[in-house]
């Protein structure tokens, strides 16, 4: 049933329907246009030999009528105009037949046309000829004297036979052109239609196999035309799918490793405090234990809820002084870093530069980057926020005196869950997360954040963003 409504059956079928509907109006306009023009012909024909006929006979038909003599010469124009050939006189009577044995000799010629031409004109008509038994066409010519006087007919029957056949000649050769032109516009239609249905075919067939979840689909390009770049969309459509479903497990597979270890963790020591006698000393030990991993847990958990909002909220940006900001969140951190023995320092110009923002999502930037400074940087070392113009960006720098990445590692730093030390992360309570959340962040706000780093001398973690230009000024 389906085939019914396929494109191929619909555009063969559309094709081989005009081409029938085009032929069968040729056929009948063509047969209609010839069949007058050869029954024109031939009654011109006719009633040319039929006025030559009258002419000769205008002189015998005056007083005594000769039929022999008559009947010879409509034999004569018989011959000629290849057409039975009758001479009446006046009152209808004829006095010359070309048919000499069972012919109307002597007998009223009584129709309509002979009736016409008594009257002094030329008429015609088509009708059954029983003696031949075929359609005949007859005219009837009136004789005239020089005075116009009607003193007889010429009347000229002949078969159509002829006619008839070659028009039923030319129908069945019409027949057989619709049928040769069916055939191969018929072909070149179905195959016409495969060209285009092919790839459409293959496009479902991949569109079904992604259904059931075998996203690694592509399937083979091979026009430039609509189908050929909706092929091509698909590639690319199929091919993000992939790579995001499988980020997408990748992440959830991360996230079941995260949250296993201090889980593990806290079942060991759960267990522990349940199953053995312990001094109180120890008993307070282990219970700050399982409150370090459940902080872990929660910080985890945070990063995560705050990952999952960045992706799903349109946030209302605003004007922010980005060097206000710094310098609040420098104010801030001092407390933290002199605690650990490390110096913050800021060279934030007092000019204000604005850029269009969501402050909160700011802040949790710059305080990713500041607490990264302070758990990766050891006492006695330094971290400095700067803050400048780089062409219509303003660019925040910080930069600590820390351990510093290897260069192998810059790239996927900004990655979920990529840590260059993974002990010393946990240390400081960091859950992997916290520089995909800053990348994350300032790409939704249209800049680009990145990394100089070398091992031992310290790194400098950069963001850049677009100054607000004098419109959003405004309109904020
Ligand atoms: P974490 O919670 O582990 O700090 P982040 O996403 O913030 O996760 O950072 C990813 C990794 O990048 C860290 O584990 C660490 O190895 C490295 N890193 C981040 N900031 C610094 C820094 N200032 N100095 C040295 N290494 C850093």
């Amino acid at each position: 049933m389906t085939r019914f409504y396929s494109i191929r059956f619909r555009l063969t079928a559309t094709f081989l329907a005009i081409i029938l509907a085009v032929m069968i109006i040729i056929s009948i306009f063509l047969l209609n246009t010839l069949e007058r023009y050869y029954m024109n012909n031939l009654e011109d024909t006719l009633a040319r030999s039929g006025f030559l006929a009258a002419d000769f006979v205008v002189g015998q038909l005056r007083g005594q009528v000769d039929a022999v003599r008559l009947s010879s010469l409509a034999e004569d124009v018989s011959r000629q105009a290849q057409a039975r050939v009758l001479f009446a006189n006046q009152q209808g009577i004829v006095v010359g037949d070309s048919i000499r044995v069972g012919g109307l000799l002597n007998q009223a010629l009584d129709n309509e046309q002979v009736d016409n031409a008594l009257d002094g004109n030329v008429s015609s008509t088509t009708g059954y000829s029983e003696r031949i038994q075929h359609q005949v066409i007859q005219v009837a010519v009136p004789v005239m004297e020089e005075n116009e006087s009607v003193t007889g007919v010429v009347f000229l029957s002949a078969s159509l036979e002829e006619v008839y056949r070659t028009l039923d000649d030319i129908r069945r050769f019409l027949f057989l052109a619709t049928l040769l032109a069916m055939a191969v516009v018929g072909g070149g239609s179905v195959a016409l239609a495969r060209r285009f249905t092919g790839p459409l075919e293959s496009l479902t067939a991949a569109a079904r196999r992604m259904a059931e979840g075998k996203l690694d689909q592509h399937i083979e390009v091979s026009s430039a035309d609509e189908i050929g770049r909706l092929a091509e969309q698909f590639n690319i459509m199929a091919k993000r799918l992939n790579y995001y479903t499988s980020n997408l497990k990748k992440f959830a597979a991360d996230v079941a490793h995260e949250v296993r270890t201090p889980l593990t963790t806290m079942s060991l020591l759960t267990k522990a405090l349940k199953e053995h006698e312990m001094e109180p000393e120890q008993q307070k030990e282990f219970i700050d234990d399982l409150d370090g991993e459940l902080d872990r847990l929660t910080a985890l958990v945070n990063d995560l809820l705050e990952l999952s909002k960045l992706e799903k909220s349109e946030v209302e940006l605003e004007i922010v002084a980005l060097n206000r900001l710094l310098a609040d969140m420098v104010g801030e951190y001092q407390y933290r870093f002199a605690h650990s023995g490390l110096g913050l320092y800021d060279q934030i110009p007092e000019e204000d530069y604005l850029i269009l923002g969501a402050p909160l999502q700011l802040r949790q930037v710059i305080s990713n980057l500041l607490d990264n400074a302070l758990n990766y940087t050891e006492a006695g070392g330094s971290v400095t926020v700067s803050l400048y113009l780089d062409e219509n960006e303003a660019v925040t720098e910080i930069r600590d005196t820390g351990c510093g990445i290897p260069e192998e590692d810059q790239s996927y730093i900004f990655e979920r869950f990529f840590r260059v030390d993974r002990a010393r992360s946990r240390e400081g309570g960091g859950t992997g997360l916290g520089l995909a959340i800053v990348s994350e962040i300032i790409t939704r706000h249209g800049g680009r954040v990145w990394v100089e780093s070398e091992v031992g001398s310290g790194s400098s973690f950069y963001f850049a963003l677009p100054l607000a230009d004098s419109q959003d000024v405004i309109k904020n």
